[in-house]
């Protein structure tokens, strides 16, 4: 069902039949009547499905295959801009490319609730100017609150609980004349961004990228470009210099992050630049600011939207430019329900609607590369990092060479280079990719491994939180003094590190200085967390010990010396990015000392320093690094030079999975017509999760096989039982 082209947009008389996407789970668009005044093609309805009315959008004229007269109209036309033919087309090409069915997509569209309300009203609270007759303290506290905001507006219960006092209080001074209660629009549009507020001076570097960047934005045609550039190089100066351009041109704009935690310094940035904060569109917004946001942005009233990946879905009128930061994240990969890439949405949604992308990173993915390499993207480069600071010098630490007890994890060298940076008053970051305190608990008396009950995993230990957690569903328990299988007591013991566990052994090495652990799990909220890492940047500790949660991002200004607990961790899984993965991951943690004036180094403890990765990690050798693994990839021929899509089915019932898997591993025809090899059914890495047996197929084709309509086309064939759950994911980016 694509969106056709039309200009000027379709209409609808009251009565033609039109045809409706609905965000139920339906294969297929329904037949409507327009209803009393008509409506445009891609607006958005509200229509009845059995009892039920349901959101939908006219997608185009009805099919006419029913009984004209049974056919009921739509209720109401929504008081928002119609859905316009680009947004139309892009979630059709989006389902398409994934293999979502569209009323998934459109739901993703229309992720804000109460969209089809009419523009509702609130009361709000104001100082006025008259002073009560009688005055007490609660009434005074009321003024003195409202005082000390000065102009600003309060909502009943914000006031009251400002002021600490009971709602009637207010009421009673709104009685009185003291305070004016006046109603005011629920969503306000957003403040105006002023791109003409002077931007910083640019390095020449940065000032030839953003000359690059603006002229194809004035050409207002579509543009991917990769800028690169070490962390700390000037890039978000540079795409900030972007958004101005954008903005100035009357267009609007939207920067994606990779973290909520990272969202909070940005916002600060962008007031800075142009005077005030820009829509916000996360996991970490009220359901409320979600539906102004979403509102604002369908009216042109928002010209900046800074959000996580779903802010691709949002109505914009006009879209200029989208900003990928850190674009190699895996976060951009949306691992559940509707399996995205948001990169690779965003260079499709800029494609429809003549946009420019920027995808910013110091340690670009291969898909980007490759693109970069084959020209279809544009490769912009800071090669310096801004002022004074240098990229940090790598050397390994060979662990062969090291005497270390077995559940100790700092080796002497490591410990006497700390021990210098105390001495000096500088900080040291001890990085470890592993939350929590161990990854293992083992029984010594049998060797059983504490598993989780749901799933094919090991349940981690979080001493912080005093229990034992499955990082696979979530599933927590408490740490058991007898184990669960062969019931001897005090049995139990923690094997291999976690971020906690090394917190205890730094303090008990150091035990004068300010440790600080510094874990995701461990802050209730992504402010706390922020508030968290801005004290430790500021000075607040000495030995910072942190997840890949610090490789994103941060400044630390006062950090002269990385160590990388175990740099052999990532080269170990079966996952074909684990090398690209390990190197953008040490090259990002290395990437948080000497930001500032002091030079710093960053130390990799490894096994294995003679490993290509570890190798072209420390000799800084990017392009050496990328041409290699572009090589063995192409050889391969997996992504990015060759096709995959992962399937996984899933089961409460282990027999009825392989079963299925078999069926479809050995009827491919339509897979074999166009050269695709199929792998598997194999238990799924994690084989079972949530209490369901999954098992997977891979599928590997040519880079230019028309793999979805195979893919769709094999799955039709098999009839799924129930109970059973098919995914498929394209261009999986990890495999679980
Ligand atoms: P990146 O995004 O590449 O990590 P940033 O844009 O955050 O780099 O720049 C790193 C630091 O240098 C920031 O504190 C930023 O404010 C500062 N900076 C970058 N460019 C300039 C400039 N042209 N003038 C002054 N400060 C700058
Ligand atoms: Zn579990």
């Amino acid at each position: 069902m694509p969106a056709a082209a039309e200009s000027p947009p379709l209409f609808f008389d009251e009565g033609d039949l039109v045809a409706v996407l609905t965000t139920q789970p339906l294969d297929r668009t329904l037949d409507y009547k327009a209803p009393e005044g008509g409506c445009f093609m891609g607006a958005f309805v509200e229509v009845p499905l059995g009892p039920r009315k349901v959101l939908g959008v006219v997608w185009g004229k009805g099919a006419g295959d029913f009984d004209y007269n049974k056919i009921r109209s739509v209720i109401r036309v929504l008081d928002v801009a119609p859905m316009d033919v680009s947004m139309r087309e892009f979630i059709a090409r989006a389902a398409d490319y994934t293999l979502t069915p569209l009323p998934a997509m459109l739901r993703l569209a229309t992720r804000a609730p109460g969209l089809g309300d009419p523009p509702s009203m609130r009361y709000v609270y104001r100082l006025g100017d008259a002073r009560p007759a009688r005055m007490t303290d609660a009434r005074a506290r009321v003024i003195a609150a409202l005082e000390e905001y000065g102009g600003l507006a309060f909502t009943l219960k914000e006031l009251a609980e400002a002021a600490d006092v009971t709602p009637s209080v207010v009421k009673g001074l709104v009685k009185a004349g003291a305070v004016l209660e006046q109603a005011s629009p629920r969503d306000l549009p957003f403040p105006h961004l002023d791109p003409a507020l002077p931007g910083k001076t640019l390095s020449a570097d940065q000032a030839t990228a953003v000359g690059a960047l603006t002229q194809a934005a004035a050409r207002r045609r579509y543009q991917t470009t990769l800028l690169k550039g070490v962390t700390g190089s000037g890039k978000t100066e540079v795409y900030l210099e972007a958004v101005a351009a954008c903005l100035g041109a009357g267009r609007q704009a939207l920067v994606l992050l990779p973290e909520i935690a990272l969202t909070a310094e940005f916002l600060t940035r962008v007031e800075a630049r142009f005077g005030a904060r820009p829509a916000e569109w996360h996991s970490g917004v009220t359901m409320t600011e979600r539906r102004r946001t979403w509102k604002m942005v369908g009216q042109g009233n928002a010209q900046l939207v800074v959000g996580a990946r779903s802010a691709l879905f949002l109505p914009y009128q006009d879209l200029g430019l989208i900003v990928v930061d850190e674009e190699h994240d895996t976060s951009y990969k949306q691992e559940d329900g509707v399996l995205y890439n948001a990169r690779d949405m965003a260079v499709l949604r800029a494609s429809l609607v003549g946009a420019q992308v920027i995808l910013a990173s110091a340690t670009p993915s291969l898909e980007s590369w490759s693109n970069v390499e084959a020209g279809k993207y544009q490769r912009l480069e800071l090669t310096s990092r801004f002022g004074a600071s240098q990229m940090p010098d790598m050397r390994a630490i060979d662990m062969r060479a090291e005497t270390l007890p077995g559940d100790r994890w700092v080796s002497p060298t490591l410990q006497a280079l700390v021990q210098q940076r105390l001495a000096a008053g500088e900080q040291s970051l001890l990085f470890i990719n592993r939350r929590g305190f161990a990854p293992v608990t083992l029984c010594r008396a049998c060797g059983q491994q504490v598993g989780c009950d749901h799933c094919d995993a090991r349940m981690v230990e979080h001493r912080f939180l005093k229990r034992l957690m499955c990082h696979q569903c979530g599933e927590t328990k408490p740490v058991p003094t007898v184990c669960p299988s062969c019931e001897a007591e005090d049995r139990l013991a923690a094997v291999g590190p976690g971020v906690e566990r090394l917190g205890e052994e730094v303090t008990a090495l150091f035990p004068d200085a300010r440790v600080a652990v510094l874990s995701s799990d461990m802050y209730g909220s992504a402010r706390a967390l922020k508030a968290q890492i801005e004290a430790l940047a500021a000075g607040e500790a000495d030995i910072i010990i942190g997840t890949q949660l610090v490789a994103k991002g941060h400044n630390f200004p006062l950090l002269t010396l990385v160590g990388v607990i175990d740099a052999d961790l990532g080269l170990q899984g079966g996952d074909l990015r684990a090398a690209e993965r390990t190197f953008q991951l040490m090259r990002q943690v290395a990437g948080r000392a000497g930001r500032a004036e002091k030079p710093g180094v960053a130390y990799l403890q490894t096994h294995q320093p003679d490993h290509p990765v570890i190798k072209a990690i420390l000799a800084g050798d990017e392009d050496g690094f990328w041409t290699a693994e572009a090589a063995e990839r192409k050889a391969a021929g997996v992504p990015p030079y060759g096709r995959m899509a992962g399937i996984v089915l899933s089961s409460p019932d282990v027999q009825e999975v392989f079963d299925v898997g078999q069926a479809m591993a050995q009827n491919v025809v339509p897979l074999t017509r166009i050269g695709a090899q199929v792998f598997g059914p194999a238990p799924a890495p994690i084989a079972r999760i949530r209490g369901r047996h999954r098992v997977r197929l891979l599928v590997k084709a040519n880079k230019t096989a028309p793999i979805q309509a195979a893919l769709a086309e094999w799955v039709r064939q098999f009839k799924l039982p129930s109970t059973l759950r098919l995914s498929i994911d394209i261009d999986p980016q990890s495999f679980y």
